[in-house]
């Protein structure tokens, strides 16, 4: 008991040096306060223990799961009603990481499962109608580019089939042979040698898009060699390079796995044009290429909360916009309203859902896709319970049986679930705080002009990028430089005064903030040209390689806001704290030009917890 009690007073003064994520100080990365209701909830659950993986050993949080899935999918403006087919599903997982392996997961079986198919089919010699032609008769290319739906459709006709052939060994002989011809038992490369024609999958990301998708690629040996990174504009995808994309895969006749968009980018907030990626496949669909869509929306997805109505009816873009000053634009207001067109989204309730780590979330437009992935576990799972009119969620309850993880926190779905009661996610409530960040957003992008104007004597600093949600960035050069080194060694010592770093103290900080690299392939050459001039950068100092001279570098250097502390513009003891931001930035910038090095108070310093 002794030492029990001694380590934990040394765990809890250790902690003392944990970042203040809850303070308004703290416009770092993408946490924040967490919200009582979901905190309590999880504190409240823990002693239990609950285990999600099947209902078993969590008969009251995984229905409390399935249902914030389903919370999420109304957001986001997919088919939300369980009773009726299809309607989406949803679960939870431990980050946006996950979700996102899991959507590659579930669309690389759906989007094959065809070929194994008609390959088992020929050996067992029997057919199947898909859709309005016998299998037999389209090729590889044509059923690997069959809609979701119709997929979906083809795996419910073997069943029918299967389940009413009297003789019980053939059928079981059909069952088999499906399973031997399936990617996920053959393995890629084996499955490539026996369909030539179905050369390794690509998946199209923009440049902009998380890191967690080379870890997918990887991970499910798709290889990284097949994620066709694209072009953005001002950091959104370009509906022109995707276009470019998915001709040089028709042409090539490679196989497009999926086209994925991102609704927040991690490093700049920009929101790519969901609704162009949704119009390239009804392009594409009708000369044949056909993609699975998925939206990372690990970060921006909360915001979907703005654009529903109570009724869960999508708000019109006049009545979005009578909330703020600038947001949404009309090509912002469009990805958000075709959301609902994806295949699957992947959403982070412990970034913009202002829960404790690790909850993220997968949704799916269609549940049945995670029939395609079913895994027996005898131990574990009973045999499926069929879904009825009474109880459709029936089987879900095994929830090990269809998705990426094992056992699981029930905890973290109670923080989930209860939150998104107690704020459901439409404007009149989980919107009130979403807007808070973003007019504080919207404060925060004309209170730097004002700073940049209160700095024009000693440095140039800009945004580079138009916020699309309650994510800024800000490049700083001082007047008079020309090199891209200098500058960011320049943004290296201002940034050095708003991180955590183990040397310091975090009680000492005034500020913290986040930086991030510009890589001159990411940013491409015309968004390079113009924010270079408006630094007055020389673009002979970005370079494509490192180390070609002391002026030049290869990525350029910028700091990152995260607004989503609710408390930032008007505190409740009258503090705005981006004021004090912005002070102490412009303060940050003149000391250091004079070679300083203790940093300007500004304020109450924050608080000694
Ligand atoms: C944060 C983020 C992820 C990864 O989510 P984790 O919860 O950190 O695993 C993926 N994609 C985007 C766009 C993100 O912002």
């Amino acid at each position: 008991m002794a030492r029990m009690r001694r380590e934990l007073h040394l765990l809890s003064a250790a902690l003392k040096h944990s970042v203040p994520f809850s303070s308004p100080r703290y416009i770092g990365h993408m946490a924040s306060d967490l919200l009582l209701p979901g905190l309590i909830a999880q504190m409240t659950a823990l002693p239990y223990n609950p285990n999600n993986v099947v209902d078993e050993a969590a008969p009251v949080t995984v229905d409390m799961e399935i249902d914030a899935g389903l919370q999420l999918a109304r957001m986001l403006g997919m088919p939300a009603d369980e009773t009726r087919c299809p309607s989406a599903f949803g679960h939870l997982t431990s980050g946006g990481s996950v979700a996102n392996y899991e959507s590659l997961w579930l669309l690389r079986a759906v989007r094959f499962f065809p070929l194994a198919v008609r390959a088992a089919a020929q050996r067992c010699g029997c057919d199947f109608d898909c859709g309005d032609r016998p299998l037999s008769a389209l090729d590889d290319w044509a059923l690997f580019n069959l809609p979701l739906d119709q997929a979906i459709a083809l795996r419910a006709a073997c069943e029918t089939h299967l389940a009413a052939d009297a003789d019980r060994s053939r059928a079981e002989a059909l069952a088999q042979a499906i399973e031997a011809e399936r990617i996920e038992t053959l393995g890629v490369a084996e499955f490539c040698a026996r369909h030539p024609k179905c050369l390794p999958p690509v998946v199209i990301v923009p440049v902009t898009a998380h890191y967690s998708w080379d870890k997918a690629m990887k991970l499910l040996g798709l290889g990284t060699a097949n994620l066709w990174r694209i072009a953005t504009r001002g950091m959104r995808l370009d509906p022109a390079a995707l276009d470019a994309a998915l001709a040089r895969a028709h042409f090539e006749q490679r196989p497009v796995l999926c086209v994925v968009g991102v609704l927040g980018t991690t490093e700049f907030g920009t929101i790519d044009p969901i609704h162009r990626i949704v119009a390239a496949r009804q392009h594409w669909q009708a000369r044949g290429l056909n993609f699975g869509i998925h939206i990372d929306a690990a970060w921006g997805g909360y915001l979907a909360s703005i654009f529903r109505a109570e009724d869960g009816s999508l708000r019109s873009h006049e009545q979005v916009r009578a909330d703020f000053r600038y947001f949404p634009s009309h090509e912002v207001y469009d990805a958000f309203a075709a959301l609902g067109d994806a295949d699957s989204v992947t959403v982070d309730p412990h970034k913009l859902g202002y829960l404790p780590y690790g909850a993220g979330a997968l949704v799916c437009r269609d549940h049945r896709v995670f029939d395609f992935v079913a895994q027996d576990a005898p131990y574990a799972f009973s045999a499926p319970a069929a879904p009825t009119a009474h109880d459709p969620r029936a089987r879900f309850r095994a929830l090990g049986r269809y998705i990426l993880e094992g056992s699981k926190s029930g905890a973290a779905a109670a923080a989930v679930y209860v939150t998104h009661r107690t704020l459901p996610l439409d404007h009149r409530h989980f919107g009130r705080l979403q807007r808070e960040s973003l007019l504080a957003t919207e404060y925060f992008f004309d209170r730097v002009r004002t700073l940049a104007d209160a700095v024009a004597d000693v440095a140039r600093l800009i945004l580079p990028f138009e916020p699309d949600s309650n994510l800024v960035c800000i490049a700083i050069n001082p007047l008079g430089n020309s090199s891209l080194a200098r500058m960011n060694d320049f943004t290296e010592r201002i940034y050095g005064h708003l991180k955590v770093d183990r040397q310091q103290p975090v009680q000492t900080r005034q500020f913290f903030g986040s930086s991030t690299r510009l890589s001159r392939a990411a940013l491409g050459g015309t968004d390079s040209q113009r924010i270079l001039s408006a630094l007055g950068i020389d673009p002979a100092t970005f370079c494509d390689r490192p180390g070609v001279d002391e002026r030049s570098a290869d990525s350029m250097l910028i700091l990152r806001h995260t607004l989503m502390n609710p408390w930032l513009r008007d505190a409740p003891a009258g503090t705005n704290y981006l004021d004090l931001y912005c002070d102490y930035l412009a303060g940050l910038i003149r000391s250091e030009l004079r070679g300083g090095v203790s940093p300007p108070a500004s304020g109450t310093p924050p608080p000694a917890t």
